[in-house]
């Protein structure tokens, strides 16, 4: 496409905060790279406005990989018999933080599949026990579809934030991706719970997935508008072998970061992460990722001999390394391009360090 065309297009997107379907396609189809990089300096740009040139660190812990839901594209699915199962004891979920705090992480990311052996009053007890060893320390939460009353609940007991993916806001979509016992209704639901209840809350979604088309990733930017995340979480799809969807393609690359940077156009003060999936479809994609408008990474803090086991897809990286190894290795990784790791909490700028 003509340059000066697409840096309108660009600089119009940026100017109203909106995008029409037909700029999506056109920016995410376009075959020209120089025209590539307009869209990646002009994200950069803006989370350069809001951010600096800061990278926000939180501490993955995957507790435990149990679920009981059998999402289709996901290797950790009940129904994977090959997968190698672990969930890690009270004890050492808390040293994780420990140690992730000597290192100077200030987030933890508690992590799991839907794992009904982990009660409401447990998790309410480990983000006490967390809170109260590392009152300095944001706390979020990744446990999958719960009542409002259990996120309530977590919210007293001190979690901050709560991930929670919403993977297509379109219907059909969402059944080609999930079983019947799981609905996009039901999902929308708890993101707006935990908005309501104060939650700092991100939703998000695979850039690939089978049976996604243009129109269901504008609906997903539709959706995203409504409820007003406070992070956004997107990697491309990446099959695992033991899932229904092991002979899909993978997601692209390229698209991920072009609507990373979409999304940075459109939600200047988000939060976005460099996912390690982009990472795992890209020896550079973290770094990619951040020179198109990313600000967040999520390091692994979870003990090295389970990590093997936390794979949601084929090929995970950073699954051998020490926590210490992963944080010298981002942060050459980052200074290489020109950013820094934060120090600080990293909470939405419309929060102040406190919920
Ligand atoms: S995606 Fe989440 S809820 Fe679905 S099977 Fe995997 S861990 Fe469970």
């Amino acid at each position: 496409m003509d340059r000066s065309l697409y840096e309108k297009i660009i600089g119009d997107i940026r100017r109203k905060g909106d995008i029409t379907p037909e700029q999506l396609e056109i920016i995410l189809t376009d075959e020209d790279g120089e025209n590539e990089e307009i869209l990646f300096e002009n994200a950069r740009r803006v989370a350069e406005t809001v951010f600096g040139r800061e990278i926000y660190l939180r501490g993955l812990i995957e507790f435990s990989s149990f679920c009981k839901n059998d999402c289709y594209y996901c290797g950790i699915r009940r129904s994977n018999k090959n997968a190698s199962r672990y969930r890690l004891r009270e004890d050492e979920i808390l040293a994780c933080c420990d140690s992730g705090a000597r290192l100077g992480f200030k987030t933890f990311v508690l992590q799991s599949g839907e794992d009904p052996s982990f009660s409401d009053e447990d998790i309410c007890r480990i983000a006490r026990r967390i809170k109260e060893a590392h009152p300095d320390c944001a706390l979020t939460l990744s446990i999958g579809e719960k009542s409002r009353e259990s996120y309530e609940a977590y919210y007293k007991a001190g979690a901050d934030r709560y991930l929670l993916r919403h993977e297509t806001a379109n219907e059909g979509h969402y059944a080609r991706l999930h079983p019947d016992s799981l609905s996009c209704k039901n999902r929308r639901r708890c993101l707006y719970d935990l908005r309501d209840i104060g939650y700092q809350v991100g939703c998000g979604i695979m850039v690939g997935s089978p049976g996604q088309t243009m129109d269901n990733i504008y609906e997903d930017i539709e959706f995203m508008r409504r409820l007003g995340p406070h992070m956004i979480g997107i990697g491309p799809f990446i099959p695992h072998r033991d899932t229904p969807f092991a002979d899909e393609a993978m997601g692209s690359v390229s698209i991920t970061l072009r609507l990373l940077a979409i999304l940075r156009l459109l939600f200047p003060d988000v939060l976005l992460p460099a996912t390690t999936a982009l990472g795992t479809a890209d020896g550079r994609g973290r770094e990619k990722g951040i020179l198109a408008g990313a600000n967040v990474l999520m390091p692994n803090l979870s003990p090295p001999d389970v990590r093997s086991k936390y794979l949601l897809y084929d090929g995970k990286i950073c699954t051998g390394e020490e926590a210490a190894e992963c944080i010298r290795c981002l942060e050459k990784r980052i200074e290489s391009i020109g950013y820094r790791i934060s120090g600080s909490r990293g909470d939405h700028p419309d929060r102040s360090g406190n919920k």
